[in-house]
């Protein structure tokens, strides 16, 4: 039988694990298939503009289609920040705890205006060989809690309680959380451009 490819135009694991889990029909591949693929500087003003920058250039150097994630945390309290800079929120690119640690401080001294209203944002783009194809963007509504629940998912899902919810991202199986998050939303258009004519026609199978 033949299956789908995507290469996943990621090194970060636990977004590799989740898209991976909503797509169980396909071979996914990531950065870790090709070690030797330089870093794509994020220098985009947007998750869209970011995740298009990675898909395009890691498209350059693969065959077959690239799928970029770019996503983040959005708090109405911060102007929209940690936004784009939500992997490196405290300066080391993806160290969660101290990415918290900031955030948690930074909503302290504004307890006045909670509840802290917020939402996650994921843009996903698709693409080959070095040329965009499809842009796509998640996004799911909530507020922070200053205090940090559960040890599920990663990054800031202890501190995010989704619209219809009393417990954290962190506090939900990741089962619960690919059926509501930003990335299943995004991608659950991802998966529906791929299966139409257009898209199909562009998938390598393996
Ligand atoms: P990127 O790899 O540049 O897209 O940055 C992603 C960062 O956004 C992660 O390191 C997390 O800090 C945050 N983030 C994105 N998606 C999620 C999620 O589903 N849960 C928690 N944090 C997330």
């Amino acid at each position: 039988m033949m299956i789908p490819e995507l290469i996943l135009a990621s090194r970060n694991a636990h977004k590799a694990h989740e898209i991976a889990a909503m797509l169980p029909a396909w071979r996914i591949r990531t950065l870790a298939d090709f070690p030797d693929m330089p870093e794509v500087q994020e220098t985009g003003r947007s998750f869209a503009e970011n995740a298009a920058l990675k898909a395009r250039q890691v498209s350059t150097r693969v065959s077959g289609v690239v799928l970029a994630d770019d996503s983040g945390l959005c708090v109405d309290a911060l102007s929209g920040m940690p936004g784009i800079l939500s992997a490196r929120y405290a300066g080391e690119h993806g160290n969660d705890a101290a990415n918290n640690r900031k955030l948690l401080n930074e909503l302290a001294v504004l307890s006045g205006q909670a509840p802290f209203r917020a939402h996650f944002a994921c843009a996903m783009c698709l693409a080959r060989d070095g040329q965009a194809i499809a842009n796509f963007l998640g996004c799911l509504p909530g507020r922070i809690t200053l205090f940090p629940r559960g040890s599920n998912g990663f990054g800031y899902d202890p501190l995010f309680v989704p619209d219809g919810f009393t417990c954290t991202l962190a506090q939900l199986s990741a089962d619960q959380k690919n059926v509501i998050s930003h990335r299943a939303k995004a991608l659950e258009q991802v998966v529906a451009f791929l299966k139409a004519d257009g898209g199909a026609a562009q998938v390598r199978l393996c």
